[in-house]
């Protein structure tokens, strides 16, 4: 059993993109920066967004985090990213998800110019990446392909389930992965909240992607000897034996799964810190694309 280290693997690419900056320095080009808007004080939220404004330190980008109170209105939210869209020296910004509920989600990301969306969260950018055309892939996905790319895990012709249909994770991911591209041409099947035969599904998959948030919800009589299990779920779980009051779980059993899983993501250290990674190369492409 091999474990797809997420945190090894997005730290190489974090040096690559730090090289990449120096050398753009050294060429007297632009320094790439990441702006990020945070509505409210959800826990999580603020923990998600300072660790991309702390990868944003560690590679060299300037970053800017915009910190909005919880009864911060549709409009000023709007008003805020046209400020963005329209910052020259901005060359990419996320709206981290979600927000509160008076606001709609679906107006604000139409709102980001689609060529600063790093997310790719832009109805043109998923058109785009639904017809395998360039452009940002959602960071989650982008981190996923690029995990199974650099441990040579092989894709083409396999059986992968993807458990999830969100827009973020689990459908972007099964359009990637049926695409015809080097970690791609696999027979994808996406399951769901009604999906019935789930663990006979599961039972004839050669890959694994477990997106739905569900703590331990995937185990060991689910899954056929030699699996790829990719675990995307992260649920705080409470658990008074940590400092902080609390566990983060992903969707997969480990100890039962890793007993008959070829290769595994653990949770933390996998898939999380790839999407960070993955952010961080979409923002470099944002600023090379308007050099
Ligand atoms: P979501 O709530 O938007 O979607 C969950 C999906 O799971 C839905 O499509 C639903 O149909 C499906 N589902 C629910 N119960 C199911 C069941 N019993 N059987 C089969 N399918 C079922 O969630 P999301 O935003 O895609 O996130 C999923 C998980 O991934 C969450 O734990 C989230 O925190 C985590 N996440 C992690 C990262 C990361 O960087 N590692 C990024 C995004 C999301």
């Amino acid at each position: 059993m091999i474990i797809l280290d997420g945190k090894k693997t997005s730290n190489d690419l974090k040096d690559e993109i730090a090289e990449a900056v120096k050398i753009r320095r050294s060429q007297s080009l632009k320094t790439p920066h990441l702006a990020a808007i945070l509505v409210g004080t959800d826990g999580a939220s603020m923990t998600y967004v300072n660790s991309k404004v702390k990868a944003c330190e560690k590679v060299g980008f300037n970053s800017t985090l915009i910190d909005l109170p919880e009864d911060t209105t549709e409009e000023q939210l709007l008003n805020e990213i046209e400020d963005l869209n329209k910052d020259n020296d901005i060359d990419g910004f996320i709206v981290q998800l979600p927000l509160p509920k008076h606001i709609d989600e679906q107006k604000v990301l139409m709102a980001v110019d689609p060529n600063k969306d790093v997310d790719g969260f832009h109805p043109v950018n998923v058109g785009k990446m639904a017809l395998d055309m360039p452009t940002f892939l959602p960071a989650t996905p982008y981190g996923i392909l690029e995990l199974l790319d650099r441990y040579n895990v092989e894709t083409s012709g396999k059986n992968v389930v993807v458990i999830g249909r969100s827009h973020i994770v689990g459908r972007p991911m099964s359009i990637l992965l049926s695409q015809k591209r080097k970690v791609g041409n696999a027979t994808v099947t996406v399951a769901h909240s009604r999906t019935k035969n789930l663990k006979e599904l599961c039972l004839h998959a050669d890959i694994i992607i477990a997106a739905l948030g569900m703590p331990e919800f995937l185990t060991g009589d689910m899954v056929k000897d030699g699996v790829t299990i990719i675990d995307v779920g992260i649920t705080r779980v409470n658990d008074s034996s940590k400092k902080r009051g609390y566990r983060l779980a992903g969707d997969v059993d480990f100890e039962s799964v890793s007993k008959k899983a070829d290769f595994i993501t653990p949770v933390p250290g996998g898939v999380g810190p790839m999407t960070i990674a993955m952010l961080l190369k979409n923002t470099l492409l944002a600023c090379e694309i308007r050099d």
